[in-house]
């Protein structure tokens, strides 16, 4: 039997239209729904450190912005693809607005690898991705942030770029800058804060205590990191996590059946989440194949890495105890496994609403910068966790009341969000 090839925007299609033939959406604004309103495909001529040029194909997509000035992350991978890219811009504009904020959906892409780069390429390839944007992007058109292997170095020297061009301080041009230099404190923790809101939120409906729960976690960077460091803070118990290896080429999960210790993991990795393997083993982590997390004995499952993790091919590996999914990653469940995780009696917390606490802090910094004036951590996290519960809320209660799967209530409600702008704006008849 071959195994089947999944295309993240078809994912993203296949999603919506389940959801829309449910809402009985009318045919234009399924049309217009389905599809991304603006594309840019562009190259990006870099000088290499040995003298040489190489070129870097790269992408910017905007998907919606019938609620709001685009916004999403640009993510630097050697295997990004034009559709990688349309279906995250489809993704952010429900990401946007299941949380409720005045922003639409785009994504950026530029196929590289990071670490194959020296600081210098990275910054060229930085203001390179800018001066070909300069006209598209803006605090009022779109506004990209980090993503997969994008940080806030690359973010500052983008906003620098763009801000020599257009010879003044446009700080809400871009989210995810350093704090002090136009950040805002906890958009580093948002985003697996966010996740860990959600999912506190979800073992209260349940009666299940965080204390009596374990977890495993695909990916061990931005989003993997700060969701292990709240969970195991509320008590639970990461007992694997796992990482792509440069140098092997492959993943590996890192195992301690007693609970990692988060803090030793992270004095371990380096800047683009990669554990060392030697350092791990010497402190007592069993070192498993990279697809181990998903076959663990755990309550909960946290992918944070990448699209299409969990497909039927893989289901029947996952632990009967597993009761919990939360999709830290975008994307990492394929369309044809959610029934199978529905029947199985799992309960799935959506990529657009489980991961909404990057955005939403992005959006934050927006205001921050427009009032030049920043709040303190903790006011960040307050409004974070208000904002991501009363998401959560809406989606469990209408998942509940209607009997549906939490991904197509959380559709739902944004898909109905969108739609009523694009009808109020007079898009579609
Ligand atoms: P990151 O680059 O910081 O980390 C990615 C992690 O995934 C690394 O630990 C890497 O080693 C691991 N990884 C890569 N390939 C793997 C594989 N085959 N198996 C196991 N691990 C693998 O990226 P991030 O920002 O943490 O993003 C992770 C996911 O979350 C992505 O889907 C991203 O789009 C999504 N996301 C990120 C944010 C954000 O604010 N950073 C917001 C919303 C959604």
């Amino acid at each position: 039997m071959s195994m089947a090839v999944y295309n993240p925007f078809e994912n993203a299609r296949a999603q919506f239209d389940k959801v829309a033939e449910q809402l009985n959406l009318d045919s234009g604004t399924r049309e217009l729904l389905r599809t991304p309103m603006k594309e840019f495909h562009f190259t990006i001529p870099v000088k290499m450190d040995n003298g040489s040029t190489k070129v870097f194909q790269a992408y910017r997509i905007k998907h919606n912005d019938a609620l709001g000035p685009a916004k999403g992350g640009i993510r630097f991978h050697p295997h990004e693809t034009a559709d990688t890219v349309r279906a995250l811009a489809t993704w952010m504009t429900w990401k946007c607005a299941v949380v409720d904020i005045p922003l639409g959906g785009g994504k950026g892409g530029v196929v590289c690898n990071p670490p194959d780069l020296s600081q210098g390429e990275q910054e060229r390839l930085c203001r390179g991705y800018i001066r070909r944007l300069f006209s598209q992007v803006g605090p009022n058109i779109d506004v990209p942030a980090p993503d997969v292997m994008s940080n806030a170095q690359h973010m500052l020297w983008m906003l620098d770029e763009y801000e020599t061009i257009a010879g003044g301080h446009y700080p809400g041009v871009i989210t995810g800058k350093p704090v002090g230099l136009g950040g805002s404190l906890g958009r580093t923790e948002a985003t697996g804060y966010g996740v860990v809101y959600t999912l506190e939120a979800l073992l209260k409906a349940k009666k299940l205590a965080p204390e009596a729960t374990t977890a495993s976690i695909q990916g061990f960077g931005n989003v993997a990191e700060y969701a292990a460091r709240l969970y195991t803070e509320m008590g639970g118990k990461v007992i694997a996590v796992s990482c792509w290896n440069q140098a092997a080429q492959k993943a590996y999960t890192f195992k301690k059946s007693g609970g990692c210790n988060i803090e030793q993991l992270v004095s371990i990795k380096d800047s683009f989440g990669s554990i060392e393997t030697e350092k791990a083993k010497a402190l007592g982590y069993e070192v498993l194949d990279g697809d181990a997390w998903l076959t663990q004995e755990v309550d909960i499952l946290i992918p944070a890495a990448l699209e299409n993790q969990i497909t039927p091919a893989v289901f029947g590996k996952i632990s009967k105890k597993v009761s919990v999914i939360c999709e830290g990653a975008n994307g990492p469940t394929t369309p044809d496994c959610d029934p199978l995780i529905a029947e199985a009696g799992i309960s799935l917390i959506p990529d657009f609403l489980c991961n909404a606490g990057g955005v939403t802090c992005s959006y934050f910094e927006q205001v921050q910068c427009n009032m030049n004036y920043f709040w303190s951590k903790e006011e960040v996290l307050d409004k974070l966790k208000f904002t991501m519960n009363k998401a959560f809320d809406s989606v469990y209660e209408l998942s509940l009341s209607q009997k549906l799967n939490m991904r197509d209530a959380a559709y739902q409600i944004s898909i109905k969000r969108v739609a009523n702008a694009v009808k109020l704006r007079g898009w579609v008849s």
